[in-house]
């Protein structure tokens, strides 16, 4: 028996001067809604982003100080039609000019991702079109590739035939193999990826967080500032006008601690692994804050708003409430450079490992100049394609973190190693690196999960 193909909507279907002729085919449309943004993007057969468009729902959580699954999925049901509506304008692509549709599958929230999965196999079973279900991991994995566009500002004026004066530039090349580094609010990992022109492409794990993701020892620390969730951005702001020395920060006197002390924090080793650990910090940054409050300051949280706007000159340390939060905002340098500093430690000893286990590859710089006498870091899963870092993908809404762009910056030159930073408007959930994962698997000829795709709240990448 076979059933009847739905018809879509007609003004889905014709959307007048679309300019998708002069676009490299296939045209495809991601969706993303794992948490809490509701997504929508565009991307030609090169990758070009036509549009990116992201609904964040941080307003509708706000009063709960996090993300409250019932609340996610209606959100994101209410959010969609305009969402896709303003992708396709921004685009100047018609529904009915779209050749792959990709959903993101899992792993996340399983009412949220329900929405969005559903609404992509109807359109692509409405169309006649493949549909890919994407991990969610994948997609940030390559999302270091793409490149934003002008016009995916969701205040950007719709683009048409004629108004489109030049295209976006197409994705960077995605190397044959990347280590890819994602840091985000439910993950801190690194992967060997295998990303092979033909055939299909191999993520292997090569270690995880073993507790907090370092997004969420941000959020936490801010939530104990009294800072909006997420305090990622916040802190990293305020992090930015105070002053320590590798994780050392001199805190200003109090009437109750008349000596000039010293903060420091340490970076979680987690022994001789490859593992991350962010829970000790997190506990380490709430105690020093109640530590502050014991010795007299008083932490205001609308004055660190405030301040979070501010160039580091503007910060006036005079009186006692300016005092208070100088200190707090000490403490957060502090801590945003622990955070970082383990980062870059866990880079060095993968890159150790992976020189004393294969001494007869010199990688394309030459020796490593590793020292032999330091013990080599054990792998939590031994990954399938052992790889010395030549290129390293960087994603994730943490990615956007000031501190750590620079280091890795940094790391990259001294260790010269090519360093893919995702660009700050891909920072953070979007459908454009949904679309992308789903074109390159396109590119390889795979031919698109079938409909049956179901939602998994959790999900192995690889
Ligand atoms: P997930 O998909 O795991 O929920 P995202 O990739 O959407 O996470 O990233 C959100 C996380 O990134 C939040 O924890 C947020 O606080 C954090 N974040 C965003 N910008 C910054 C920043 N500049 N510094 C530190 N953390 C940040
Ligand atoms: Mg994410």
């Amino acid at each position: 028996m076979t059933t009847a193909r739905p018809t879509l909507p007609s003004d889905e279907l014709s959307l007048e001067a679309s300019s998708s002729n002069a676009l490299s085919r296939p045209l495809v449309l991601g969706i993303e809604s794992s948490c809490d943004d509701t997504a929508c993007a565009v991307l030609d057969g090169e990758g070009r982003v036509l549009s990116s468009v992201v609904s964040s729902q941080l307003a509708a959580h706000l009063e709960y100080g996090g993300v409250v699954p019932e609340i996610a999925s209606r959100e994101h049901l209410r959010n969609w039609p305009a969402v896709r509506a303003q992708a396709l304008s921004l685009a100047g692509v018609a529904l009915a000019e779209i050749d792959v549709v990709a959903a993101t599958r899992g792993p996340g929230l399983v009412g949220s991702l329900l929405v969005g999965l559903s609404v992509g196999k109807a359109i692509a079973y409405g169309l006649g079109k493949p549909f890919f279900g994407v991990h969610h991991l994948e997609g940030h994995l390559y999302s270091p590739f793409l490149v934003p566009a002008p016009s995916t500002s969701p205040s950007a004026a719709p683009a048409s035939a004629s108004a489109r004066a030049a295209l976006p530039d197409p994705a960077h090349a995605v190397p044959e193999r990347f280590i890819g580094l994602v840091v985000s609010g439910g993950h801190t990992a690194l992967y060997s990826v295998l990303s092979p022109k033909a055939g299909a492409s191999a993520v292997d794990t090569l270690c995880e967080t073993r507790d907090d993701a370092m997004g969420e020892c941000f959020d936490k620390v801010g939530k104990r500032l009294g800072l909006p969730f997420p305090g990622g951005p916040v802190v990293d702001r305020l992090a930015e006008l105070g002053e320590h020395k590798r994780g050392h920060a001199p805190l200003p006197a109090r009437p109750k601690a008349p000596e000039p002390r010293t903060l420091f924090f340490r970076t979680s080793r987690c022994g001789d692994t490859l593992d991350f650990s962010y829970s000790g910090l997190k506990t380490q940054a709430i105690v020093e804050v109640e530590r502050l409050e014991r010795e007299g300051f008083v932490v205001d949280p609308g004055e660190l708003m405030r301040l979070s706007g501010l160039e580091p000159s503007a910060l006036a340390q005079s009186d006692a409430r300016a005092s208070s939060q100088f200190a707090a905002i000490q403490l957060l340098a502090a801590f945003r450079d622990a955070a970082v500093r383990q980062v870059i430690d866990r880079l060095d000893r993968y890159r150790r490992s992976v020189a004393c286990s294969r001494p007869a590859d010199p990688g394309p710089t030459g020796p490593s100049p590793t020292d032999p006498s330091r013990p080599k870091a054990r792998l939590a899963h031994a990954p399938r394609t052992p790889q010395p870092i030549r290129e390293l993908g960087v994603s994730g809404g943490v990615a956007a973190n000031r501190a750590l762009r620079r280091a890795l910056v940094q790391w990259g030159e001294r260790e010269r190693i090519q360093v893919h930073l995702v660009a700050l408007a891909f920072c953070g959930d979007n459908a454009a690196m949904i679309a992308h994962a789903a074109l390159r698997r396109h590119h390889q000829g795979e031919t698109g999960d079938p409909l049956a795709t179901d939602a998994k709240s959790r999900l192995r990448v690889g």
